[in-house]
This record gives structure tokens, C-alpha cells and sequence, in this order.
């Protein structure tokens, strides 16, 4: 992939624990236990490695899941792909273009958080991504007067949405990107709803946009596991976060794709109001809530806000949240603390990684906090 030298392992790890049980009375399958089979499945699907596990009486239907990301994708976001609606949008912009109503749906709720966060996530930075292009083969520091060219047409208030027709400022455009896997998500959600003999799948994009469906033949809860952001190891976990079966979860970090000069570090998630890569303290973001599109998007816009600002629209939104400062402080939602267990817990303390206590745990007692 163009960013591997620096992209640095996934956030997240599905770990699947012992001990750990939750009840899903409704909604339970039909089927005897012995007749669901298990499959696993590793695809590549909307430019992220995508991991499949499926609970179901029929077939093997994880390869269909895969094409769904890649229609989502193909169709409806692409920027670059003629046939996609998103890049039709942005070839007439200046002009009003009817639009799927598939597509206004999610743009409706995409301008929604734009405006609840005051722009922290924007989805018309593309020019500007595209200028930095971190983690692409053209990486490099713009200077500021391309930055402010950049920018110069963005912002969310360029587009308004009346129904199908989207009317975009001329010279502005649409990208998608940071609620585009949690689209994906959503979409897979409505097409598992209509596969009666499944009863259960989790989807794991890039370890930064997790789906959990129904629940597992042996009742136990779906557990994602929290890597460290500054984590020397692959298995650095700062603790398991537990989802339900109707929840989605994602994370947005500054060691997802970045490159470092002259010690400072420049990472994929702007801030808008600057044109710079975002600095706000923190240096990665967990966000579980019940749709994809909420959790992808609120958690691109929580690190550019920062832990309190960023946990004030959590609350808005219903949305738990975990936030890690760049004093490895880790801050926990009231909700998030319910379904959060820190690894400590889990692990025999002598087995903890050497880290942990380096930079967590021997930290003034300071993790977790707790926001309010
Ligand atoms: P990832 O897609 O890597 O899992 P995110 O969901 O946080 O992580 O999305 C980051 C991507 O979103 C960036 O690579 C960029 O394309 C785009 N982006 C960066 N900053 C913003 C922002 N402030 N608002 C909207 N999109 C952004
Ligand atoms: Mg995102």
C-alpha cells in the first residue's frame, strides 16, 4: 500500500474473551446452535484490508460483503471514479444535482455533524487532503499560500442539500473519506438484516471501523480490543471495549498514516480552521454508537476538537467515547466506562507490557479519567 512505511498497525484487534457474557434474549436464532457454522474471511475493499467473521445456517456469504463495501465505494463515493455519484456532484458543481436517495441520506447526516462540530470534520477539505496527500507518494509540507488556496473553496456551508438536489459552490467539492468506511458498515448492516438464516457477523475494516451484528451461538459479547496509540508492540492494548450486536465502533489516530520532519509529526486528520494537521491534544479516538456513519464521522471530528469539546458532541449524538492524550492519559464517556475494561484487569500484572507501566500506569495514577 502507498503509506505502509509509516502506517502503523491497527488500532484495534478483535479479541474475543472469556469471562465476559452478555444475554441477547430477543432476538436470539431460531436454528440449533450445531447448525450455525462459522466463517472468517480477509478481503481488501475501500482501500483498507478488511476481516469477516460470519455466524449462519446458509452459505458463505462473506465474499457478498466484501462487494458491498466495494459498490459503496464504486458507486456512490469515489472520487476518482467517473461512475461514482460523488464525483458527478463534484463535476457540476455550481449547478444542482439530483442525487440518489441513498446518498442524500447519508449526506444530510454528514452536513448535520459538520455543523455540530462547528466544522472540525468537513467534508470539503478534499483539495486540501489531497495538497498534504500524507501517507501518499507525494507527502510533503505545502507551503501556506497553498494551504490558503486550498482552502479558499472549501467549507460546509458551499453545499446544501433541498431533498435529491445538492447545490454545491463552484470550485468547492466532496470527499467523503472519514465517514466513508462507517458508510460501508451501514450498508452491510441493511443487507445483513434481509439474510434471515444470519445470525451473527462482525466486520473489521483497517481495525478502524468495527460492525457488530446479532450475537454469537454462545451468547458471549463482541470485545474489541484498544490498542495503544504510542505502543511499541502490536499487542499493546490499552484495555477491551465491549459492543453489543447493534453497535458500531470507530477510531481515528495521528499513527494511522503520518510522516515525521524535523521531530514534529504530521498525521491524516486536519484541522480545518488552520489547514495543518489537527492538534488538539490528542492522539487517538474511540467512538461506539449505533450507526456507522455517526461513529466514523464523530470520531474524525472529536480529534480535531479535542477530549472536552469532542465529548460534548458525543453527548449530543448518544455516543460513548475514548480519548488518549499526548500524556497517555486516557479519558472514558460515562457510557464508554460501563463497556470499557482496562487490560490491567485482564492480565496477569507480570505479563503487562513494559510499556503500560512507563507510560500509563506509573503516571500519577491518572488513568482512567472520567468525563462528565
Ligand atoms: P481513517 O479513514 O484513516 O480510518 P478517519 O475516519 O479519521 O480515519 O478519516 C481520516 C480521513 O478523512 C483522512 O485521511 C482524510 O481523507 C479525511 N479527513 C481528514 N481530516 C478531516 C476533517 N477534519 N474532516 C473531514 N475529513 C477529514
Ligand atoms: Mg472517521
Amino acid at each position: 500500500m502507498k503509506y505502509q512505511a509509516l502506517k502503523k498497525k491497527a488500532f484495534f484487534a478483535t479479541a474475543v474473551l472469556t469471562g465476559t457474557v452478555m444475554l441477547f434474549p430477543v432476538g436470539c436464532p431460531a436454528a440449533a446452535e450445531k447448525d450455525i457454522q462459522n466463517y472468517t474471511d480477509t478481503d481488501f475493499a475501500m482501500d483498507t484490508v478488511v476481516s469477516e467473521t460470519l455466524y449462519t445456517t446458509g452459505d458463505d456469504i462473506n465474499s457478498k460483503l466484501t462487494s458491498i463495501l466495494t459498490d459503496v465505494e464504486k458507486n456512490l463515493l469515489s472520487w476518482t471514479n467517473e461512475s461514482s455519484q460523488i464525483y458527478k456532484v463534484n463535476a457540476d458543481c455550481g449547478n444542482d444535482t439530483e442525487i440518489s436517495e441513498e446518498l442524500s441520506g447519508y449526506l444530510e447526516r454528514i452536513l448535520a455533524i459538520a455543523k455540530d462540530s462547528n466544522g472540525a470534520f468537513d467534508p470539503t477539505i478534499g483539495e486540501l487532503i489531497r495538497l498534504w496527500d500524507i501517507g501518499g507518494e507525494n507527502q510533503r509540507i505545502p507551503g501556506k499560500d497553498e494551504i490558503q488556496e486550498a482552502l479558499k473553496d472549501s467549507g460546509y456551508k458551499k453545499v446544501s442539500l433541498d431533498g435529491n438536489m445538492v447545490h454545491m459552490d463552484k470550485g468547492c467539492s466532496l470527499d467523503l473519506g472519514a465517514a466513508g468506511k462507517g458508510i460501508g458498515c451501514d450498508s452491510i448492516l441493511e443487507y445483513l438484516k434481509t439474510q434471515k438464516e444470519v445470525s451473527a457477523a462482525l466486520m473489521n475494516l483497517g481495525g478502524s471501523s468495527v460492525m457488530t451484528y446479532g450475537s454469537k451461538p454462545d451468547g458471549s459479547s463482541w470485545n474489541v480490543a484498544v490498542t495503544d496509540p504510542r505502543a511499541e508492540n502490536d499487542d499493546d492494548y490499552l484495555g477491551v471495549v465491549a459492543l453489543n450486536g447493534t453497535e458500531f465502533l470507530s477510531t481515528s489516530g495521528d499513527y494511522e498514516k503520518y510522516f515525521i520532519e524535523n521531530g514534529v509529526r504530521y498525521h491524516h486528520i486536519m484541522d480545518p480552521s488552520t489547514g495543518y494537521p489537527a492538534k488538539s491534544g490528542v492522539t487517538g479516538v474511540t467512538v461506539v454508537c449505533d450507526t456507522g456513519l455517526e461513529a466514523d464521522a464523530l470520531s474524525t471530528a472529536c480529534f480535531v476538537l479535542g477530549v472536552e469539546k469532542g465529548a460534548q458532541l458525543l453527548k449530543a449524538y448518544g455516543a460513548d467515547g475514548l480519548f488518549v492524550d499526548e500524556d497517555h492519559h486516557v479519558y472514558l464517556t460515562e457510557g464508554m466506562k460501563e463497556r470499557f475494561t482496562v487490560w490491567r484487569i485482564l492480565q496477569n500484572e507480570a505479563d503487562l507490557p513494559a510499556i503500560w507501566f512507563m507510560t500509563v500506569w506509573q503516571r500519577e495514577c491518572s488513568y482512567p479519567r472520567y468525563l462528565r
